[in-house]
C-alpha cells in the first residue's frame, strides 16, 4: 500500500471560496453568519490530542479493531494520494438526488476527502466525499456517456459548453488521472438493462421492500428507482447488493412487497399485470448474486464520519449489527448520537485511516481533557468542539445550542436544509430532462398516460411502525393515503 503524505491538508475559508467562485453569481450567499466563523470554541488540550493513539486506547479499553479485511475498497486505505485541488471542476452525483449529475467544484481538500460544491448554488448544499468515490467523474463524462448534466444555476441548458465555461471563468478541470479506475466487481452483467423491474429495499426505511426500476447503469453499478416515488429515495448499488432482489422474491420469502405509490389495489399487486401495463420486463432472476455477510461484530472499533457534522471523522464502536448494517457509537458521546449505517458505506474506515490519509481524527470525548479559557464562548453540548453548524458547511463553527448539530433542540432535525432543486423555477425543472427521464421510465400510470412524479415524502412514520411479517401486518390503505 502506498502511503500518502501524512497531514497534507489544504483548507480554505468561505472568503476564498467566494473569490474562487467569483465568476459565478454568488449574490445569494448569505451575509456573514452571526453564529459562525468562530470554530474551535473549546478544544481538548493539545497534550490529550497529541498523546492519543489507537494502540494505547485499544489496550486501555481492552478493545479490538475491526479487521482491515472487513472493509471494501471504497472504505479501506487508498491506493493513491488525493490529487484534487481547491477550485478544480468536475461532474458528479448529487447525494440528495442520485439520478442527477451536476457541475461541481472542489471547495476543500482534507486528507483523502473532498468537500464538493454545486456551482451556482449556496455552499450550504456542499457535501463531503472520498477522493476515490465512484460518484465523481471528469469534465465531459456526461456528454461521453449520454447522461444529462445539471448545469450551474443561472446558465441556459442549450447554451452551456464546459470548455467555454472553464475558459470564461478561468477555471481548471480536474485532470482525468485523479479519478479512480472503477469496476472492482467486473462489468455489469448485460442482462441488467435500464427500465427493467426488480424488488428493492428502501434504504431510508429498510424494513420495506418495494417495486423498483433500474433507472440507470454506470460501470458496475445500477441506480434503483422506486416506482412512482420521487428520486430522493433512489440509490446506486452494485449487482451483488443485498438490497436488490428479483421480481417474485417477496412472494417466495413470505415478505410483503410494497406496490408503487397510487397503485389501484396495492394489496393484490400482481407483477404479471404490472409488467404488462407498463410494458416492461423483469431483470432475469439468474443474474442476482447474494453478497457474503459483512462480518462486522459488536464492540469492534473503527473510524466513522459523523453524519451530523460530516467534516469530522470520529473514533467509533460498532454496538449492533444486522444483515446489511452496523450501528455506530461515537466513543465518549451519549448513546442518543448512535445511528445505523450501511455496512458498505464509504464513510466507515479501519483504524489508522485518518492518520495515513492525513485527516484529523476526533478522539473520544473525556470531560477532563477539555480546557476552557475564562471568558471564552463555548458550545454547551458536552463533547462538541464548536465545529460545524446545523445549517450545513457554509458555517464553519458555532458557539451556542442554536447552531450546534448535537444540541437537543437540533437533534430531531434531520433535514434542516431546503431541497436545492426545489429552489429552481418551475421552468428550469420542466426543461431538466434528467427528471423527465425518470418519469418516462418509472411513472407510467396504469391507463398508459404519463403522470407527474409524486414528490410527497414517504409516510415514514407509518412505515416505521409496521412489522413486515405477513400481509395482515400492513394497512396498505393507510400507508398510501
Ligand atoms: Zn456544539
Amino acid at each position: 500500500m502506498k502511503q500518502p503524505n501524512r497531514k497534507r491538508k489544504l483548507s480554505m475559508d468561505s472568503k476564498e471560496l467566494l473569490n474562487q467562485d467569483g465568476c459565478l453569481e454568488q449574490a445569494e450567499e448569505e451575509k456573514k453568519p452571526r453564529d459562525g466563523a468562530a470554530p474551535l470554541s473549546h478544544v481538548p488540550s493539545v497534550t490529550a490530542q497529541e498523546a492519543w493513539s489507537w494502540e494505547q486506547y485499544l489496550t486501555e479499553q481492552k478493545a479490538t479493531a475491526a479487521p482491515v479485511e472487513l472493509f471494501s475498497k471504497d472504505q479501506s486505505f487508498p491506493e493513491h494520494e488525493n490529487g484534487f485541488q481547491v477550485g478544480m471542476r468536475l461532474e458528479g452525483i448529487d447525494p440528495r438526488h442520485p439520478s442527477v449529475f451536476c457541475v461541481l467544484s472542489v471547495a476543500e481538500v482534507c486528507g483523502y476527502r473532498l468537500r464538493l460544491h454545486f456551482d451556482g448554488y449556496l455552499s450550504c448544499y456542499d457535501f463531503w466525499t472520498n477522493a476515490g468515490s465512484p460518484d465523481i467523474h471528469p469534465v465531459g463524462w456526461c456528454e461521453k456517456t449520454k447522461h444529462e448534466l445539471h448545469i450551474p444555476k443561472g446558465y441556459r441548458k442549450d447554451k452551456f459548453v464546459w470548455m467555454d465555461y472553464l475558459k470564461a471563468c478561468k477555471l481548471q478541470n480536474a485532470p482525468k488521472k485523479l479519478f479512480r479506475n472503477r469496476s472492482s466487481n467486473g462489468p455489469m452483467p448485460k442482462e441488467f438493462q435500464v427500465g427493467m423491474k426488480l424488488e428493492a429495499v428502501d434504504r431510508k426505511n429498510p424494513s420495506l421492500v418495494c417495486v423498483a426500476t433500474v433507472a440507470d447503469i454506470v460501470e458496475d453499478r445500477l441506480l434503483v428507482h422506486f416506482d412512482n416515488w420521487d428520486d430522493s429515495y433512489d440509490y446506486w448499488c452494485d449487482v451483488n447488493s443485498p438490497y436488490v432482489q428479483p421480481v417474485g422474491w417477496c412472494q417466495e420469502n413470505g415478505r410483503t412487497l410494497i406496490a408503487p405509490q397510487g397503485y389501484p389495489d396495492p394489496e393484490n399487486f400482481s407483477w404479471t399485470e404490472y409488467l404488462e401495463a407498463t410494458q416492461t420486463n423483469a431483470v432475469p432472476a439468474k443474474v442476482f448474486k447474494m453478497r457474503t455477510p459483512h462480518g462486522f461484530l459488536p464492540s469492534m472499533r473503527l473510524e466513522a464520519v459523523d453524519r451530523r457534522n460530516p467534516r469530522l471523522i470520529r473514533v467509533a464502536t460498532v454496538i449492533d449489527v444486522d444483515d446489511q448494517r452496523v450501528k455506530v457509537h461515537f466513543d465518549g458521546w451519549d448513546h442518543k448520537y448512535d445511528y445505523w449505517m450501511d455496512a458498505d458505506s464509504p464513510d466507515i474506515h479501519p483504524i489508522g485511516w485518518c492518520d495515513i490519509t492525513g485527516h484529523p481524527l476526533e478522539i473520544p470525548y473525556r470531560a477532563n481533557d477539555v480546557k476552557i479559557l475564562p471568558g471564552q464562548a463555548v458550545c454547551p453540548t458536552p463533547g462538541c468542539r464548536g465545529i460545524g453548524h446545523i445549517r450545513g458547511p457554509r458555517y464553519s463553527g458555532h458557539h451556542s445550542a442554536f447552531g450546534c448539530p448535537y444540541s437537543d433542540m437540533n437533534l430531531k432535525k434531520e433535514a434542516t436544509l431546503h431541497d436545492r432543486l426545489r429552489e429552481q423555477t418551475q421552468a428550469n425543472l420542466e426543461s431538466d430532462s434528467s427528471h423527465s427521464k425518470s418519469k418516462n421510465l418509472c411513472s407510467l400510470n396504469f391507463s398508459g398516460k404519463h403522470e407527474k412524479v409524486n414528490s410527497q415524502p414517504r409516510p415514514v412514520q407509518q412505515a416505521k411502525c409496521l412489522k413486515i411479517k405477513g400481509k395482515e401486518d400492513i394497512d396498505l390503505d393507510n400507508l398510501f393515503r
